[in-house]
C-alpha cells in the first residue's frame, strides 16, 4: 500500500541503544510517521567504557542536534599532537604513531566515556517516549500488521514496519534470519574506566591512545576527557568460560592479571592498577549480506544487522548512518508515493554495499594476520609486521571515518529521481578510496 494514503506509519524500534536512540530522533522528523520505541532495559544506562567519536561519528551527531551536549568533552589538539599509536606488548617499542592535523575545520575526535554519547542522543527526546522493561519474545506476521509479544505477555502492535535496532543477540533477526546463529570466538573483552591517579606512577604511559600488540592479544589505554583512564583488552578464555560470560559483569584483577604476565613493565603495572574489571565474551556469527529486511515490513540496523566487535571504532557511527538512510528512505517513499517495501529496498541498496566495503578490510587485515602466522616469525617480527601491513598510518580509512552520508545520500536521490523521471541516470562519484584495519577497543 503506498505510504501516502496510510494516515500514520505506526513504527515500532525495538532497542535504544545509540542506533535505536538515532532512530527514534529520525522518525520522529517525519510527519507521517508514529513511533514507539521498547527496551528490554529497565533503566537506560551505558556500560563502563570509552567510545571513540571520529569524523563520521561526529557528523552524524550534528545531524542529530546531539553535538552540542558532547562538545564540552572533546579536544582539539594543536598540530603535531600525537593522537595514536601501536606499540610492540611485550617490549614497548614503538611501531606507528599519528598525529593530530590541527585543521580547525575537522570535528575532534575524541574518546568519551559511552554514557554521555547515550544521554546526548536521550536529551533530543522526550522524556517517558522508551517503553522500558519490554524485552521482545516473539513476533507475530499477519495481515493486519506486525505484532510485538514481551517476556511480560503484553502484545503491542499492529505495527507497519518493526525497526530491530536490539543489538549483537537481536531478537527480531533471529525472527527473520531463524538459522542464523552466534557462537563465541574464543575472545574475551577486559575493560575498565579508572582515575588518571591510579596511573599516575607509572612511567611510560603516554598521553595518546595506544594499542599494545603480541601475537594473540591486545592491550589499549587511553586518558579519557574528564580525568579518567580507559583499559581495554583482549584474552583468549576456553569456550566452556566464554559461552557462559553475561554481558559486562565485574570480575576481580586475579582473573584479568595473569593474561598479561608476557607484557612490558609499563603494561604489567597498568593492569595491576583497578581492582575490579568488566567482562564482556566476544561473540559473532555469519554475515548477512544482500538485504536485513524482511516482507517490506521488518528492517535490522546497528548491531543487530552488521555486529562488528568494536572494530573500525565506530560501531555507532554506523548504526547512526543506518538510521539516517532509513529515514530519507522513508521519507522520500512518502513523497512518491511509493510503498514501505520501495523504502526498504533502497535501505538495502544502499547500506548493504558499504557493510560489505567493510567486510572486505576486515578480512584483507585478517588475512594478512594469517599470512605472517604462516611464517612462524619470532613474537616481536610477527607483531611488527602485522602492524606494518595493516596500519598505513593516520589519514588512512579515509573513506571509513570520510564517508559523509549526506552525500552519499543525495546522490542517490538524484539517481533515484532520474529513475522516476526516466532520464539519463546521473554517474555516482563518490570513490571509495583504500582503507585498512583499525584494531578494536
Ligand atoms: C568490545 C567492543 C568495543 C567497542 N568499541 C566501540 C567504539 O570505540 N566506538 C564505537 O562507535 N563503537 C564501539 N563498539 C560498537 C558499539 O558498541 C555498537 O556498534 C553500538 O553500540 C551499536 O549500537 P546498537 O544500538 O546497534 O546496539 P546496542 O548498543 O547493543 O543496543 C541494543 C539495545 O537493544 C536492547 N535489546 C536487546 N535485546 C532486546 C530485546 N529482546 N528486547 C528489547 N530490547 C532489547 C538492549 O537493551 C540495548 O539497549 C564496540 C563494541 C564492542 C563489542
Amino acid at each position: 500500500m503506498p505510504i501516502a494514503t496510510s494516515p500514520k506509519l505506526k513504527v515500532a524500534i525495538v532497542g535504544a541503544g545509540p542506533g535505536g536512540l538515532a532512530t527514534t530522533i529520525q522518525f520522529r522528523r517525519l510527519d507521517n510517521v508514529e513511533v514507539q520505541v521498547f527496551d528490554q532495559a529497565r533503566e537506560l544506562r551505558e556500560v563502563g567504557a570509552g567510545i571513540s567519536i571520529n569524523d563520521n561519528t561526529w557528523r552524524l551527531l550534528q545531524d542529530l542536534e546531539a553535538a552540542d551536549a558532547l562538545e564540552q568533552f572533546t579536544s582539539r589538539s594543536e598540530k603535531g599532537v600525537v593522537d595514536s599509536q601501536h606499540r610492540n606488548g611485550r617490549t614497548g617499542e614503538l611501531l606507528a604513531e599519528s598525529v593530530h592535523t590541527g585543521h580547525t575545520d575537522k570535528p575532534p575526535r575524541s574518546r568519551i566515556e559511552r554514557y554521555k554519547l547515550q544521554n546526548a542522543l536521550l536529551s533530543r527526546l522526550p522524556k517517558g517516549l522508551i517503553q522500558l522493561s519490554k524485552k521482545l519474545a516473539s513476533i507475530a506476521e499477519t495481515d493486519k500488521g506486525v505484532f510485538l509479544t514481551f517476556t511480560d505477555s503484553i502484545t503491542a502492535g499492529p505495527f507497519d514496519l518493526v525497526v530491530g535496532a536490539d543489538g549483537i543477540r537481536s531478537a527480531v533477526r533471529q525472527h527473520i534470519f531463524p538459522d542464523h546463529h552466534l557462537s563465541y570466538t574464543g575472545k574475551v573483552a577486559y575493560r575498565v574506566l579508572i582515575p588518571q591517579e591510579k596511573v599516575a606512577h607509572i612511567p611510560d604511559v603516554p598521553k595518546a591512545s595506544v594499542f599494545w600488540h603480541t601475537p594473540t592479544t591486545h592491550v589499549y589505554t587511553c586518558p579519557l576527557d574528564n580525568g579518567l583512564f580507559e583499559i581495554a583488552t583482549r584474552a583468549i578464555e576456553d569456550e566452556e568460560y566464554g559461552s557462559k560470560v553475561s554481558w559486562g559483569r565485574t570480575v576481580t584483577k586475579d582473573r584479568v592479571v595473569p593474561h598479561y604476565e608476557g607484557y612490558c613493565d609499563t603494561i604489567r603495572a597498568v593492569i595491576d592498577a583497578p581492582d575490579e574489571w568488566l567482562e564482556f565474551a566476544i561473540f559473532g556469527g555469519p554475515r548477512l549480506l544482500g538485504s536485513v529486511t524482511s516482507n517490506g515490513r521488518i528492517v535490522l540496523i546497528g548491531d543487530a544487522a552488521h555486529p562488528l566487535s568494536g572494530a573500525f571504532g565506530s560501531g555507532a557511527a554506523f548504526a547512526f548512518e543506518d538510521a539516517y538512510i532509513l529515514k530519507h528512505a522513508l521519507e522520500y517513499a512518502q513523497e512518491k508515493g511509493k510503498s514501505t517495501t520501495y523504502a526498504l529496498d533502497l535501505f538495502d541498496s544502499i547500506r548493504s554495499p558499504r557493510y560489505e566495503g567493510l567486510y572486505e578490510v576486515l578480512d584483507r587485515g585478517l588475512d594478512n594476520v594469517k599470512d605472517v602466522k604462516s611464517q612462524t616469525l619470532p613474537p616481536d617480527e610477527h607483531v611488527s609486521e602485522v602492524i606494518k601491513r595493516n596500519w598505513k598510518g593516520g589519514e588512512e580509512g579515509g573513506w571509513i571515518y570520510g564517508y559523509n552520508i549526506k552525500d552519499v545520500w543525495a546522490e542517490r536521490k538524484a539517481v533515484e529521481d532520474a529513475k522516476l523521471a526516466k532520464v539519463p541516470l546521473p554517474t555516482v562519484s563518490h570513490a571509495e578510496q583504500v582503507a585498512t584495519v583499525t584494531v578494536s577497543a
